[in-house]
């Protein structure tokens, strides 16, 4: 039976929508910057750039100002737009991220029946600004016990330097009582393997698992979570 104390949480696309607040503030600020309407196919394309970055910077190829700026470079190279715009609109893009909270499935009553009954971490890549406003806007950093957001850190989950610090900061000797719980194979699956703690894969959209990465557990829906650690 599994006994875990520690629950570490991936923030965007795990408990918090991240494709809905990452379109709305694109749409938004499409508009306010003069670019048009932002298509669904647009923002398809964006995803793609996007990912690629961002999986570049996990395999520690790029740093994140790469990352945060140079996405929204080739976007906008790719769709005629000023490519020069692409810093302002990262700065104001990262606030308006924190404009559109939506939970994934029922995370915030999950996550606040499991308040007390384990110590929480909210365990994220995401950048400063736009995390800090989310988690207070959203009211998860009154949830989390702890929050490690990997800008702060200066290492980007999947890397065990990431976990150390957690581990430290957490005390957590016991790792067998830890588990990761995350929409990410290549960050927190693989993240936790590095860190050698248990690892819960949310997969809502029924993707196939690729890679070299071991998943102890894997769900679909938020709530399965309750049955694993019943
Ligand atoms: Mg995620």
């Amino acid at each position: 039976m599994a006994d875990y104390r520690y629950l570490l949480w991936d923030i965007d696309g795990t408990i918090l929508d991240f494709e809905k607040a990452e379109k709305a503030a694109i749409e938004g600020l499409f508009k306010k910057y003069g670019f048009g309407k932002c298509t669904d196919e647009m923002l398809g394309r964006y995803s793609v750039i996007n990912r690629g970055y961002w999986e570049a910077l996990e395999r520690n190829e790029i740093s994140k100002p790469e990352v945060l700026v140079g996405r929204f470079r080739d976007f906008f190279s790719e769709m005629g737009l000023p490519v020069e715009k692409a810093e302002a609109f990262n700065k104001d893009y990262q606030l308006a991220l924190g404009d559109t909270i939506a939970f994934c499935d029922n995370a915030y009553e999950i996550l606040k029946r499991a308040k007390g009954k384990y110590i929480l971490a909210a365990v994220t890549n995401g950048t400063k600004t736009a995390q800090v406003k989310k988690l207070s806007k959203s009211g998860l950093d009154e949830i989390f016990d702890y929050v490690f957001i990997s800008e702060e850190i200066g290492v980007e989950k999947p890397n065990a330097g990431f976990f150390d610090k957690v581990f430290d900061d957490m005390k957590i000797v016991d790792k067998s009582k830890a588990l990761i719980i995350g929409d990410s194979l290549t960050s927190d699956i693989k993240g936790g393997n590095n860190a050698e703690i248990d690892t819960c894969w949310y997969n809502p959209k029924g993707k196939k698992a690729d890679g070299n990465v071991s998943i102890k557990y894997e769900i679909a829906k938020l709530d399965e979570i309750e049955k694993i650690l019943a």
